[in-house]
């Protein structure tokens, strides 16, 4: 078992605000009390018991930790130290100003492909790289997209959330219920290929590797970009592009002027990129408010069992920690155990 630091995290950071919500958890900023550089915080909760249904397993924990340990590369947020105590795991990483990348090209008037090409090239130099380790993220979609820095001229992209990565062995069998599919066209055109009357419609679509480039999303899209898109959108993984294959396909990599000029001409719907972007964000301020419900009915429903259940006594430590900051979270915890 990986054993972390046991230093009590705020002995050596200042704990300061919100930076986002995961699963598990909150990714807070903090500042190195010994150097004054801000990181990023990411607390996240660990499952107090076997039967406990609230937080992460241990064993989880300990392969994000891994995965990240062993990937150092420009375009992935870097772990920089990792403290533990009884309840909580914190993973110190790079902090990263920047935002999400959908919302910076939201915020444009326009984009050209090779502009947003020069995004693309980073996601798939990290995917490359994490790749080459034999690693694979499963979880690739807009929010874990992030910028260094929204104002430098070339900003970096860095891929987050390594929550659901998985290191793979020579000849191991693995299935992950993670991956988002339809996103890459959405990118493009603003509207998925796959797209459907209903989200029914539209899995049934991806799953049958159902699709259509519709003309009026599509009218700017250059034939490179498609080309791109259906080499990605292959069920056989053997038959499918990879990340260095992608890199040289001509729409990222062209081979002449001709090519250079059809990039420079085509152009990202915007319109429907922006659509696009505000429906992504509703829905996950939907499923945030859904995934509450459910976290409210499953408190009430532990107060309704028996105290002498143990899950219910699992069910009920894990609700006392939600309302507790990480931090002095991390303190109690420590003091008591101490
Ligand atoms: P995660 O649980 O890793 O998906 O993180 C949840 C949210 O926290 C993300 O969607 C980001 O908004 C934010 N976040 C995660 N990592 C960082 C970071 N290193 N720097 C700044 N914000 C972050």
């Amino acid at each position: 078992m990986a054993v972390f630091k046991l230093d009590n995290v705020e002995d050596l950071y200042e704990i300061g605000s919100v930076l986002g919500s995961g699963h598990f958890g909150q990714v807070r900023e903090v500042r190195e009390r010994a150097t004054d550089v801000l990181w990023a915080g990411k607390f996240l909760k660990l499952k107090k018991g076997a039967g406990s249904r609230l937080g992460l397993e241990r064993k989880s924990v300990e392969k994000e930790v891994e995965i990240l340990q062993s990937l150092q590369h420009q375009n992935i947020m870097a772990l920089k130290d990792v403290f533990e105590s009884r309840a909580e795991v914190v993973l110190i990483v790079e902090l990263i100003k920047g935002g999400e990348l959908f919302d910076f090209i939201a915020e444009k008037e326009n984009l050209t492909e090779t502009e947003a090409i020069e995004f693309m090239k980073q996601i798939l130099e990290g995917v490359r790289y994490m790749h080459q380790k034999t690693v694979a993220h499963f979880d690739l979609k807009p929010e874990n997209i992030m910028l260094s820095d929204k104002h430098a001229p070339n900003p970096d992209i860095k891929i987050i959330d390594f929550g659901m990565a998985h290191r793979f062995i020579q000849g191991e069998e693995y299935k992950s219920l993670g991956g988002t599919p339809q996103y890459i066209g959405e990118c493009l055109s603003g509207l998925s290929p796959f797209q459907g009357e209903t989200d029914e419609e539209t899995l049934r679509n991806i799953v049958a590797m159902k699709y259509e480039f519709e003309p009026h999303c599509f009218s700017q899209t250059s034939n490179m970009a498609k080309d791109f898109i259906q080499k990605l959108l292959v069920k056989d993984q053997s038959e499918r592009m990879t990340a260095e294959e992608c890199l040289i396909h001509p729409w990222i990599k062209p081979l002449n002027r001709t090519q250079i000029a059809k990039r420079n001409r085509s152009s990202i719907n915007m319109k429907n990129f922006k659509k696009f972007n505000a429906r992504r964000k509703w829905k996950m301020s939907f499923n945030m408010v859904s995934a509450c419900n459910r976290f409210c009915r499953l408190q009430l429903l532990c107060k309704a069992r028996g105290p002498e259940q143990q899950e219910l006594r699992d069910c009920e430590s894990d609700q006392e920690d939600t309302g507790t900051k990480p931090a002095s979270l991390l303190r109690r915890r420590l003091s008591s155990s101490s």
